[in-house]
């Protein structure tokens, strides 16, 4: 990993995205191609100041040769991206292992979907930047809206949720999340989020306990759903986990909801993977492929070893057929889907085996489980992401002018989804980084030190 200190130095003053660049070509392989979902040979990827370029720009390049087993693809993006570890109550957003293992995974680009510590990631981004800490781009969400960020307060005014909108777009947000939030303050922070051209997503619910039902949310205009579709199906006297685990997939009527979003242009991130991982679900997606013990400290080993699955586990695991059930009909039926992880470390709960950034390639393997070819998933956790979160002008392609970053994977995923877990370089403004390397130096590193 080499350092161009001066450079980053300067755009660090510019305030620039982009802090360190070098001309780069990758030759041989081959290359995702986002408008027709195939691979084709790869005739030479040009990367200069770290944007993708053409063929007739820069003469100094690095060369980066690749075999014919290799496959390179957009850079992923992980929407619903936690850094967030949380112990006896505590939470902190963890700034060594997390970015780390994200970047090593082929994610160059993160959401945090609620920041517990908005400032200590503000200060991670600014040092990822320039070159200084390793990771992905820290695409900012700012503290959550709604009971689960630390210091929200019920009887916020229309003012302060204003407020508090204007000053992390101003800080530099890339988009909001909305979890534990009433109908009152929702409407509040989609219309001055989209005043700033700045998309909104939620973890809502059934409209239980004056949650909110991502059907009324829609009619606000919000422009992306997490985990539950929502709609009449979800009855209010009952938590949207609770209701879920009895709906029928094939139920008439939720036809209506799926209509519903697709009719706004509304993206629904799943996080589908997840509850399968909770729910302790046997299957060859949820297994330990990368030995993740190894990357916890050892206090958070022992912690982990003695944590005992709890109700919660049993009705994920109720819930994971259902989901699977509700997104293939949501995608037959023409829905917008996002990718997504959701695997913060909450370490007073059991929530099954995964880190986030290994997550995003089950989450990818439960999706064409279920029947969405693996063309389709690959498109949705790049181009689409990037359209979803409104960043398809720098992200979620190899075109020119878009952010220089590519991950690059051993054999054909379009024969085996898997074969993306086989991620060995990454490439992220120009920048390459060993995964391996990634992984090294992230082992021993994540959770509580004691
Ligand atoms: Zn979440």
């Amino acid at each position: 990993m080499k350092k161009h200190y001066s450079l980053a130095a300067l755009l660090f003053v510019l305030g620039s995205f982009q802090a360190f660049s070098q001309n780069l070509v990758i030759k041989g392989g081959w290359v995702f191609d986002t408008s027709s979902k195939s691979f084709q040979k790869n005739s030479g990827i040009y990367i200069e100041d770290g944007l993708f370029g053409e063929e007739k720009g820069a003469s100094d390049r690095e060369v980066l040769n690749l075999s014919d087993e290799d496959y390179v693809l957009p850079g992923l993006i992980d929407l619903h991206a936690h850094y967030r570890v949380s112990y006896e109550g505590k939470a902190f957003d963890d700034t060594v292992a997390m970015p780390k293992i994200f970047l090593a995974n082929g994610i160059t680009s993160t959401f945090p979907a609620g920041e517990i510590e908005p400032e200590k990631m503000w200060d991670l981004q600014q040092k990822i930047d320039a070159g200084n800490l390793t990771g992905p781009r820290i695409l900012h969400s700012g503290p959550y809206y709604g009971s689960a960020a630390p210091d929200w307060n019920p009887e916020f005014s229309e003012q302060d949720i204003r407020d508090r909108v204007d000053y992390w777009a101003e800080r530099g947000a890339y988009g909001f999340k909305a979890k534990g939030i009433t109908k009152a303050h929702l409407a509040i922070l989609i219309d001055q989020a989209h005043k700033h051209n700045l998309t909104v997503t939620g973890h809502l619910d059934s409209g239980f306990k004056n949650s909110v039902n991502p059907q009324d949310a829609i009619k606000m205009g919000i422009d992306r759903v997490e985990h539950f579709l929502g709609g009449d199906l979800l009855v209010a006297t009952t938590s949207a986990y609770n209701s879920l685990k009895d709906l029928d997939p094939a139920d008439l009527r939720l036809e209506e909801i799926i209509q519903l979003y697709i009719k706004n242009g509304v993206y629904f991130d799943a996080t589908l993977g997840t509850y399968g991982a909770i729910g302790l679900i046997d299957s060859p997606i949820f297994e330990d492929w990368a030995e993740e013990n190894q990357y916890f400290t050892s206090f958070t080993k022992n912690v982990i070893k003695n944590v005992k699955p709890s109700a919660f586990n049993e009705l994920c695991a109720l819930i994971y057929p259902v989901k699977q059930g509700v997104l293939k009909r949501y995608y037959d039926a023409g829905g917008l889907i996002t990718v997504g992880t959701d695997r913060p470390l909450l370490l007073d709960n059991y929530l099954g085996g995964g880190i986030g950034g290994f997550f995003i390639h089950r989450e990818m393997a439960a999706m064409v489980e279920v029947g969405i070819p693996a063309a389709e998933v690959l498109y949705f956790a790049t181009q689409q992401n990037a359209e979803a979160f409104g960043i398809a002008d720098r992200a979620g392609s190899i075109s020119p002018g878009k952010w220089g970053d590519v991950m690059i994977i051993k054999g054909n995923p379009l024969e085996d989804i898997n074969r993306t877990r086989s991620v060995h370089t990454v490439v992220k403004g120009g920048e390459i980084y060993s995964s391996a390397e990634l992984k090294k130096a992230a082992k021993g590193k994540l959770g509580p030190e004691n």
